[in-house]
């Protein structure tokens, strides 16, 4: 068994392959070893992602023990849920039976907590017709999440799907009187109107394009970036596009609305990894100026 060191090359979502090759070159002289390191960048903290590369001949990669996909050019990609744990361990197994190992650490957030000295709002009491109907709403979510193509969008650096203020933030949280409710599970964009469009933020293909609302979701629009990476788009008023439908990165998909459970017109932006929420703000970077703003 050979114990190896990881290559970390640097935080930033914008490393793109040609700067990584250019890293994995200097990397080489300073002993990276391709037939038994592993190259990873991105962004390892929690609701964070990473991709790499693994060693030469790996027949099987996990992380943290779960199998992980490769492809043929041995890249792939990783991410960490909100509440992840603060290590990650890579371990790819050769064909001739050697195993090498990465270690890496997962940097925990501060994440943005509200303590309300109240209890949690009382819920509508329970309702058979709404359990049914959840029932089978939840099921084509996870039915759609679920469905993994062979499309390239997780290589992507991904794009703000509209520009908009920052209206809500991945992972922050209420606390009701002691009781922590749900934490927000994606990013929230609001342009002050319905209507606007907005685009994918990365190749994919669409996996669910609700024609009624959902309850909580509204008129929902799930993207499949490949490799287990999904987006989900919420409270839609309008979508551009129907399930099957292969996107491109800045390709117009759908318009911002306040359908389902909504207090005004925003776009809800979630993305997982398996069963990993990540936060969308460390794909896509500090909001940037308006484009026509130069
Ligand atoms: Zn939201």
């Amino acid at each position: 068994m050979i114990d190896r060191r990881l290559l970390l090359a640097g935080g930033g979502a914008a490393l793109g392959l040609g700067l990584w090759r250019a890293r994995g070159l200097a990397a080489e002289a300073l002993g990276f070893d391709p037939a038994v390191d592993f190259a990873l960048a991105g962004q390892m903290t929690q609701g964070g992602w990473a991709r790499g590369r693994a060693p030469l001949g790996t027949r099987l990669l996990t992380f943290n023990r779960k199998p992980v996909q490769i492809a043929s050019d041995r890249s792939f990609f990783i991410a960490f849920d909100r509440d992840s744990g603060a290590r990650g361990e890579l371990v790819a197994e050769m064909a001739g039976g050697a195993i090498s190992r990465g270690g890496f650490a997962i940097t925990p957030r501060a994440w943005q907590i509200e303590r309300i000295p109240l209890g949690p709002k009382p819920g509508a009491p329970p309702n058979p017709d709404y359990a049914r109907r959840r029932e089978g709403e939840l099921a084509r979510i996870n039915a759609a999440r679920r469905i993994d193509h062979m499309i390239d969008g997780w290589r992507q650096k991904f794009l703000w799907p509209v520009y908009g203020r920052l209206s809500g933030r991945f992972g922050s949280q209420r606390i009701y009187n002691g009781v922590p409710g749900s934490y927000h599970s994606g990013m929230d964009i609001a342009t002050g109107a319905s209507g606007t469009p907005f685009v994918a933020p990365a190749d994919g293909v669409v996996i669910l394009a609700a024609e009624a609302s959902f309850s909580l979701e509204g008129r929902l629009l799930m993207i499949d970036h490949g490799m287990g990476l999904n987006s989900a788009f919420l409270h839609c008023s309008a979508h551009a596009v129907k399930e099957g439908d292969v996107v491109r990165q800045g390709q117009y998909i759908g318009k911002i609305g306040a359908t389902g459970r909504a207090t005004g017109p925003h776009l809800h932006w979630s993305i997982k990894w398996r069963d990993s929420r990540l936060d969308p703000l460390l794909f896509v970077g500090a909001l940037p100026q308006r484009p026509d703003a130069k």
